[in-house]
């Protein structure tokens, strides 16, 4: 499958089947934290990057396949970059309600909130999870590095009309990056940006994965709860610090592992957790694909990340 992968166990969806809706890394951010490399193409023009037609098919074949019936909690339809690039965003969403009956949930780094043709896409979605890094320009161009198209007081009163428009839920994620996007000028900002927007929580998360830029660097836990304490609203952290154990293991899949992978390295803890493994068998695995060559490990901030070779 090119465009379809998972699905993987994730904390805030359930078993959540993705969808990708590019192939080339396209985005009008390059953000510092970003795990899937460098962006390609830097840009916010809305065309049909893939064909939709294409994604289409490789749904139909997944519900087709005798194993449909898996519990799938939620479709998450994501990108190698941003998905509301893509002007089939609608069409795919509407097919998978129209023949599945569950949950759409979007990630977008919220950045074409601005325009109205964007908002009206996303309505057809159950659950929109858009980023806002920062409501302050400067900290806002140093952490996710816009093209000179995105316009960050236009994009917080659109986030604000959509909220206000959308009958699901708005979840605002703020990943934050120590000494970027953490001061209290920062903190502020966000305050009242999260005032203006009114989203149905807000989530705030940190640099976990190998990011692209070596400096960005996380917070810690005490300073996340400390910022989750000043913002307004229902707000969440869904940065993890401690290492849980799986209840429930089953077998362990290679290719489900290699294809999550090949979108970003991943710990061992990260592993068993969107697979839901034990800690032990997602070990022993790993030892197997590097022992054949298909998995390499690197180490970042004390921890180690398994990847294929090809990706380092
Ligand atoms: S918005 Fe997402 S895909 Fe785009 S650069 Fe930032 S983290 Fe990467």
């Amino acid at each position: 499958m090119k465009y379809l992968f998972g699905p993987v166990n994730s904390r805030r969806l359930g078993l959540s089947q993705g969808i990708d809706l590019l192939t080339i890394k396209t985005c009008n951010y390059d953000c510092i934290y970003c795990e899937i490399g460098p962006t390609k193409i830097h840009t916010c023009e809305r065309k049909e990057y893939t064909p939709t037609a294409d994604i289409i098919a490789e749904i139909d074949e997944l519900l087709a396949e005798k194993d449909a019936d898996k519990p799938i909690d939620v479709f998450t339809i994501t990108a190698t970059g941003e998905p509301t690039l893509h002007t089939g965003l609608k069409a795919v969403i509407k097919h998978i309600k129209q023949n599945t009956g569950k949950p759409v949930v979007v990630l977008t780094n919220g950045a074409m909130f601005d325009r109205a043709d964007v908002r009206q896409d996303l309505m057809e979605a159950d659950i929109v999870i858009p980023s806002l890094d920062s409501a302050r320009d400067d900290s806002f161009r140093r952490i996710d590095r816009p093209a000179a198209c995105v316009n960050l007081p236009e994009i917080i009163l659109g986030l604000g009309t959509f909220c206000r428009e959308f009958s699901g839920q708005v979840w605002l994620e703020v990943l934050l990056v120590k000494n970027i996007n953490d001061s209290k000028d920062d903190i502020k900002a966000l305050q009242e940006a999260i005032n203006v927007i009114k989203p149905d929580r807000t989530q705030l998360n940190t640099v976990a994965r190998p990011p692209l830029e070596p400096f960005a660097r996380p917070l810690n836990e005490e300073e996340l709860n400390n910022i989750a304490g000043q913002l307004p609203g229902h707000v969440e952290i869904i940065a993890r610090f401690a290492k849980k154990d799986r209840k429930n293991p089953r077998l362990p899949n290679p290719d489900e592992i290699l294809t999550m992978l090949v979108r970003r390295p991943c710990t061992i803890s990260d592993i068993s957790e969107a697979l839901n493994l034990e800690t032990k068998a997602t070990c022993q695995l790993m030892d197997k694909l590097i022992a054949k060559g298909e998995v390499i490990t690197m180490s970042h901030q004390g921890k180690t990340y398994y990847q294929p070779p090809h990706s380092a």
